[in-house]
């Protein structure tokens, strides 16, 4: 790959030009203000640009990639660059910012569609579906920020995978610029589409490293008319996977999201995150946090949530459940599983796996895992928790209280060996939601199937030939 920094006059030429097209205001060339777009949230991984460049439009899009191909200057997409993997981290090249493409195209609440630009915040799709009567559930902690284009992108999990699915999941068509400047319209609408190949799925979590998406149809839903919220504590990851199994069968798809959290979460959460409160009067070793939402307007789901945990109780599944008596009650519940990423930052560093395993094997995995952890550093403190009945986890290993910093942060490999090789041992994945970036781009190569990954790269020679899009990341 050429140095595109070292090749001024190049780069220099490259730029005039995109000034000539969008304007002096929409190429950053100041260090100042591309350090938002350089730097990522946790500053884990050291970028440097060329530029950063605003396009407005899908045309703009589509001049700036063919620039870039003309003069054999690498480019990253970016959203709103909330990625925790390092794969919108530019490393000597141009980032293409699409934050300025947040435009709703269009809104169909009877074909219940929504058509917007890449640019779009994930909050403001939500609330415009909202506003037409309808459901957009993709639903994650950076959803203020993060855009449609990253989540896609990323085939962005969340909260509501259990009943909604995927990012892939939503998704009808989409719009993308491809590295030789064409744009591939694919908007289409349609819930049934047997054209051949599905493309729109290869963009879709490609991170960025086989075209730019610019616009998707995404798929909306009926809005839930009722809700209903529990904390329940249990002795053991094997009583909530129980508990997960009789809810599946008992409540069906009202069962909207089913999180995990063990008790030194909870603790955590308690001791660092203003305002948390208590749910019980004892502590327990593992907690599950259920929700259940129908559009039904009749249906009473606190009772029928409230007879499950009953049989559940009598079964000795659970120890203890409080269900939320009003939308601010269910908004304490949630917050003490939404804080556990803030209150394991105040406990000390952590080493994070987010993996997925089939949901059987669950509670296996977190005690197995959890014993090879103790067995590299016995006083490591285990935070496994997440997205269960998604069979997600965030599987982190919590430093020992007393223990230097650096030290800790040296036994990563030995960390992610142990885990990952459990992960592979279940057939699950190394990277459950968040993508390969750079940060698993090694891991990626040790676990995953050796044909699918040379299939992997054949795609990529054929789609960017030149390896100018998000060069360095995924693969
Ligand atoms: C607090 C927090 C909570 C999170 N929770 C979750 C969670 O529950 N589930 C989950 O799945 N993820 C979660 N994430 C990570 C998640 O992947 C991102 O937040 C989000 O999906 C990325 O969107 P973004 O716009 O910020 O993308 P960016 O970070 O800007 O980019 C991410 C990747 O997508 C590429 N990309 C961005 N835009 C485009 C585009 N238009 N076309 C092509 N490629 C593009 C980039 O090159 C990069 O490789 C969380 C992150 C944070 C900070």
């Amino acid at each position: 790959m050429p140095d595109a920094l070292n090749r001024q006059p190049i780069a220099d030429e490259l730029l005039d030009t995109l000034v000539h097209r969008l304007g002096a205001d929409y190429v950053l060339t100041d260090a100042a203000d591309m350090l938002p777009y350089v730097q990522e949230q946790r500053r884990l991984y050291p970028g440097d640009a060329l530029a950063v460049i605003l396009p407005a439009c899908t045309a703009d899009v589509a001049f700036i990639v063919e620039q870039c191909r003309a003069h054999g200057v690498p480019l990253v997409p970016q959203g709103g660059n909330t990625g925790l993997v390092g794969g919108g981290v530019p490393q000597q090249s141009l980032v293409v910012a699409l934050g300025r493409m947040s435009r709703i195209r269009d809104i169909d609440p009877t074909n219940a569609t929504i058509t917007v630009e890449a640019g779009c915040i994930l909050q403001v799709v939500q609330d415009a579906a909202h506003d037409a009567g309808r459901l957009f559930p993709l639903s994650l902690a950076a959803e203020g920020s993060c855009q449609i284009g990253g989540n896609l992108a990323t085939n962005a999990g969340g909260i509501n995978v259990l009943r909604y699915g995927n990012a892939r999941d939503l998704v009808l068509g989409l719009e993308v610029v491809l590295a030789d400047g064409r744009v591939m319209n694919g908007l289409t609408a349609l819930r049934k589409d047997n054209t051949g190949y599905d493309l729109k799925q290869l963009f879709i979590g490609s991170e960025g490293t086989l075209g730019i998406i610019t616009a998707a149809v995404l798929k909306l839903f009926p809005m839930p008319r009722v809700t209903a919220t529990a904390l329940v504590g249990c002795d053991s990851p094997h009583q909530v996977l129980a508990l997960y199994d009789q809810l599946r069968g008992q409540l069906s798809d009202t069962l909207t999201a089913f999180e995990f959290l063990p008790r030194f979460a909870m603790d955590a959460v308690l001791s660092h995150i203003q305002g948390a409160r208590a749910p019980f009067d004892q502590s327990y070793a593992s907690y599950a946090l259920i929700e259940l939402t129908t559009p039904d307007a009749g249906l009473d789901l606190n009772t029928r949530l409230e007879a499950a945990l009953a049989d559940a109780f009598e079964n000795d599944v659970i120890k203890d459940a409080v269900i939320a008596t009003s939308s601010t009650q269910s908004q304490a519940l949630w917050r003490l599983r939404e804080g556990v990423a803030e209150a394991q930052i105040a406990e000390g560093a952590s080493i994070k796996h987010d993996i997925s395993v089939p949901v059987s094997r669950i509670a296996d995995f977190i005690e197995a895992a959890s014993a090879a952890c103790r067995s590299i550093l016995p006083a490591c403190r285990i935070c496994a928790f997440g997205h269960v009945g998604d069979g997600n986890l965030h599987f982190n290993v919590s430093q020992p209280e007393a223990m230097d910093t650096a030290a800790f942060m040296d036994l990563t490999p030995q960390f992610n060996r142990a885990v990952h090789d459990l992960v592979a041992d279940m057939n699950g994945s190394i990277s459950a939601e968040h993508g390969i970036g750079l940060s698993k781009r090694t891991e990626l190569r040790r676990y995953q199937d050796p044909v699918a990954l040379a299939m992997m790269e054949r795609i990529k020679a054929a789609l960017d030939p030149q390896g100018l899009f998000n060069p360095g990341k995924l693969l």
